[in-house]
């Protein structure tokens, strides 16, 4: 008999979390203005919100901590960082940062000027915002497979190329400063970009002279992916894989609470000597000097680490494993979930499970708000709320897919809380009949309004 996957850890340290009741729960939430970024986390018994920042480092990233080097200027925790970045990515330079979106506001700040065209794949919500806010505009160019959730195509993340060349025809070069993958594509649901994909966007972007940058927050899962799933790649490491990625491309922004394994922190790392020169300009007034760009020297230590054991396959088995067997159980249920289950998260299709709540009500908010009542697990919109307005219109836009998102933190909960997940939520599907309405906003910001929107019941 073939052996069965098993976590390549043992558990050192545990944390409790406590249950409540569901009259706990309504209150909290109507407290809440029944936005869940505005529980408490001691009001949440499993927090599938995020996987960013919210994973479990291990004893040698403990102990890198220890070791950390809080120099300003040249720390040895930035020698180190910078050693396994150029390792991993084959990018000479880096800037850390404080995370994620902070490399993007960096970078962006050099890169990207009014009017601009940044085409891509799906891009992630603060990257749409890090771009709207210098009026310029984010064209999504992923495959249309991937806005069907049944549709089981093993590279939902990929570029159309026709939609990405229709950009680079209607548009000047010079409007264009760069394509953006992002792996994996976190907003079509956790999903891969295959290896031939990215090369023939490089292929075709040579042409046109567009150079290519990476949203790398899930590259290491990408990679596990590409291995696990695309013909010749079977034999390479994750390291082998990765590195070819990143090879066709000039650069890339890193949020390292994703797969560097640490709770804090981001980078950008690219090969470009005049960017980034410019890029340091940027990050001294934005974050700090150029070798701690935010981050303190022990938290530099711990990402060094954590990006060699995101790397390693026994890792991301274990890993991605633990979101399919979620993903398997929710399937077995008679769930709508997106197909292929995605490295980092299952994502319920909501539109299926609530065809009565229309769309002007949130659908995706609705059941991610009756999944909190039921059990006290805490999950995300990917919808309407998080789409935002359109910029000149300021009408609701609305995405393709209604979303709710279990995102799974890493080395975090046990496969005995998938299935507590998995129950709670078929318990919500059985009573979906009685749940007819849906929520309207009282409050809501100019921009990434889904953190702190307030709404009202329907
Ligand atoms: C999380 C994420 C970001 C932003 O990173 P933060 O660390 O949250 O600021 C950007 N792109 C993608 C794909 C992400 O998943």
């Amino acid at each position: 008999m073939k052996l069965p996957y098993a976590e390549p850890f043992r558990i050192k340290m545990v944390e409790e979390i406590r249950q409540s009741t569901q009259e706990e729960r309504e209150s909290w939430l109507k407290n809440a203005h029944y936005n869940l970024f505005n529980l408490k986390s001691s009001q949440v018994f499993i927090d599938l919100l995020t996987d960013s920042g919210t994973g479990a480092m291990s004893d040698q990233q403990w102990g890198a901590l220890m070791t950390g080097d809080e120099s300003y200027a040249g720390s040895r925790s930035f020698e180190a960082l910078h050693e396994t970045v150029k390792k991993i990515s084959g990018y000479q330079y880096l800037l850390p940062t404080h995370q994620g979106r902070a490399a993007e506001n960096v970078l962006f700040s050099v890169l990207v000027k009014d009017g601009d065209i940044i085409p891509g794949n799906s891009h992630f919500d603060t990257t749409k915002g890090h771009i709207e806010i210098r009026k310029a505009h984010a064209v999504d160019c992923t495959i249309d497979e991937a806005f069907d959730v049944d549709n089981p195509h093993l590279f939902k993340g990929n570029i159309n190329l026709e939609k990405l060349e229709e950009v680079y025809k209607s548009h000047p070069k010079e409007k264009i400063p760069f394509c953006l993958i992002t792996i994996t594509c976190n907003s079509s649901g956790g999903q891969p970009v295959s290896l031939e994909n990215v090369k023939a966007v490089k292929e075709l972007s040579d042409r046109y002279g567009i150079p290519i940058y990476f949203d790398s927050a899930r590259f290491a899962e990408n990679a596990y992916f590409i291995k696990m799933r695309e013909k010749g790649q079977e034999n390479r490491t994750i390291k082998e894989i990765a590195k070819e990625v990143f090879s066709y491309g000039v650069g890339m922004t890193m949020s390292s609470k994703k797969d560097g394994l640490v709770n804090i922190g981001g980078f950008i790392a690219l090969n470009d000597e005049n960017i980034f020169r410019a890029a340091s300009n940027f990050t001294i007034i934005y974050e700090g000097f150029i070798t701690y760009g935010g981050m303190a020297g022990r938290d530099m230590a711990a990402l060094a680490v954590g990006l060699n054991e995101a790397t390693e396959f026994a890792y991301l088995e274990s890993r991605i494993s633990q979101v399919e067997y979620l993903g398997n159980r929710l399937i077995e249920f008679g769930i709508p979930v997106q197909k292929p289950i995605g490295g980092h998260a299952v994502f319920i299709d909501s539109l299926k499970f609530l065809p009565n709540i229309p769309r002007d009500q949130y659908p995706a908010q609705t059941l991610a708000n009756e999944i909190y009542k039921e059990a006290g697990i805490r999950t995300v919109e990917i919808g309407t709320l998080l789409a935002d307005r359109d910029p000149e219109t300021r009408e609701n836009r609305y995405p393709k897919l209604e979303l709710v998102r279990l995102a799974i933190p890493r080395r975090t909960y046990t496969n005995n809380h998938m299935d507590y997940i998995a129950v709670a939520i078929k318990n919500v599907y059985e009573r979906k009949e009685e749940i007819q309405k849906g929520y309207n906003i009282v409050w809501e910001s100019e921009i990434l309004r889904h953190f702190t929107v307030q709404l009202k019941e329907a």
